[in-house]
């Protein structure tokens, strides 16, 4: 009777645009939550709200994060380019969740760090900062690597 719905989608991320490049930037949003819900070693309460909304200049987007009375925001240019889009929300929003929550999310695997973004062949990744070959994946991707021995 009742199935199990990923709840990131609709309760966390709210449309406040009307612009079409809105959605894409949502789906953004979503895409980068999910790696950052992902990560159990770092987990984060689900206990905020995540709006796309107008900037001042036509060619912004914000995106604000709000938890009680924390907002954290930054705007999104060129929001037209997939991958660039993505790097930059997942980026951006790393910081905002990183400030309201003190954890290094998306953990990098056996390292105290978190990943970085970096556009890669056109692929938005997280990356181990250190070293390249250590860990990387897709953004919308990164899944609770298995726990050390
Ligand atoms: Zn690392």
């Amino acid at each position: 009777m009742s199935r199990v719905e990923d709840n990131t989608r609709d309760t966390l991320v709210e449309l406040r645009s009307a612009d079409d490049r809105a959605p894409h930037v949502a789906a953004a949003v979503r895409t980068s939550l999910r790696d950052f819900f992902g990560d159990a070693e770092s987990a984060i309460a689900r206990d905020f709200v995540v709006t796309v909304e107008d900037g001042d200049r036509p060619e912004t987007l914000m995106v604000l994060l709000r938890r009680g009375g924390f907002v954290a925001g930054f705007g999104v240019f060129d929001a037209d380019n997939g991958a660039e889009t993505l790097a930059a929300v997942a980026d951006r929003l790393q910081d905002a969740i990183t400030e309201e929550f003190r954890v290094a999310t998306p953990r990098c695997p056996g390292h105290p760090h978190p990943l970085s973004v970096r556009v890669i062949d056109a692929e938005p990744m997280w990356l181990c900062p250190k070293d390249n070959n250590h860990f990387a994946c897709r953004i919308g991707e990164y899944e609770k690597p298995p726990p050390a021995p």
